[in-house]
């Protein structure tokens, strides 16, 4: 009987040291209990997820999980039962699934597949879909509302009807916005990991994008002021894709606009920034940004006011496109704000990407 065990563990030895260099290549972690629930083997990533000093514990004081428990007395009672899941309690929680076969009369290999990544892609799916059919919603329900009290309306009055009309129109442009935004999400997201390649006179182009949006900012009785910093030659190009960039800067103008007080100056700085960069501040006076919501704006639909943001024609996804765009040109978005005084919207580009 004990000739068998020694002849067995003998076996098993050999088969890890075989075995170790490809079990060490894998990401999911791999650990071997025996039948007391004591770790007698692991590959360099359970060494990651798990922990140093793996050896000789006890399963459990590892991964205080029950289904791991359960898991390890099931597949020593019943080999048929062989898999679980488990989310781990830190902070950032990991989600495992985990299977386990018996190797031996005495070994059992538990490998742990982290399911994090994909759980967190499928939960953003969702939430996105949602929120996008949550944001179709409401305008085409309006839109829905006003056709028909017009079509139950013998004789609508001239007046009341232009003004549903008008609503309507309003509506239709928010979901066309939307629409449009759409797309041009999941086109940069697309193309972000193709590096842009057209040669780009930036400083020329900034001034396009501020000269279009003049109109618009004096609606609001706001200016726009272009400053080029002594040291940035005004001939500066950059490797970039021309309809893309002005993408960024139409979007936080607009922004600028939006959110600006009234009457006010939007300021745009272009400088050199170190090393062979440059950068471009977008600032505007207005009630600015509380800094606990600064971390989240660039995240889709994200928005400090959803109200106020959708009565002036937002759609909460301008950042996000921006933030993608400056991923593609390997360069950086920085948000600063003075809450009750300014925003600070900052693109640092580089040169020579
Ligand atoms: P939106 O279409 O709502 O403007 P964005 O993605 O462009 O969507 O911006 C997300 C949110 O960031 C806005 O809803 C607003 O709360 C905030 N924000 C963006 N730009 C500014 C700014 N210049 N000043 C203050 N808040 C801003």
């Amino acid at each position: 009987m004990v000739k068998t065990k020694n002849g067995e563990e003998k076996k098993s030895s050999k088969l890890w040291a075989t075995n170790r260099t490809f079990l060490n290549l894998l990401d999911d972690a791999v650990i071997i209990v025996n039948k007391k629930g004591k770790i007698k083997r692991v590959n360099s990533s359970a060494i990651r997820n798990f922990g140093k000093d793996l050896l000789g514990k006890k399963l459990l004081d590892v991964i205080d999980d029950t289904s791991i428990g359960l898991l390890c007395d099931s597949i020593i009672s019943k080999p048929s039962v062989d898999e679980t899941q488990f989310q781990t309690s830190d902070l950032v929680p990991r989600v495992y699934r985990v299977r386990a076969r018996q190797i031996d009369s005495n070994l059992y290999a538990l490998l742990f597949l982290d399911m994090t990544f994909q759980r967190n892609l499928e939960s953003v799916r969702r939430d996105f879909v949602a929120n996008v059919s949550h944001e179709l919603r409401s305008p085409l329900t309006s839109l829905a509302g006003f056709v028909e009290t017009l079509l139950l309306q013998d004789l609508p009055d001239p007046e009341m009807q232009k003004r549903f009309l008008r609503i309507m129109e309003d509506e239709a442009g928010r979901m066309s916005r939307l629409l449009d935004d759409l797309l041009s999400l999941s086109r940069v997201e697309l193309e972000e990991h193709i590096p842009p390649d057209e040669k780009i006179p930036i400083v020329a182009q900034i001034r396009a994008v501020c000269t279009n949006l003049a109109n618009k900012a004096s609606k609001r009785g706001m200016t726009i002021k272009m400053i080029v910093r002594r040291g940035l030659p005004k001939s500066t190009r950059i490797l970039g894709n021309y309809d893309e960039v002005s993408e960024v800067f139409v979007n936080l103008i607009e922004n600028a606009i939006k959110y600006g007080n009234e009457s006010s100056k939007i300021k745009v700085i272009i400088s050199l920034a170190e090393p062979s960069s440059i950068r471009i501040d977008v600032i505007n006076r207005g009630e600015g940004i509380e800094k606990k919501h600064i971390p989240r704006l660039c995240e889709r639909f994200y928005r400090v006011d959803k109200a106020r943001s959708r009565q002036i024609g937002g759609t909460g996804l301008g950042l996000a496109i921006v933030k993608h765009i400056v991923n593609r040109h390997r360069g950086e978005m920085v948000i600063s704000s003075q809450p009750g005084l300014s925003a600070t919207f900052s693109i640092i580009l580089p040169i020579n990407p």
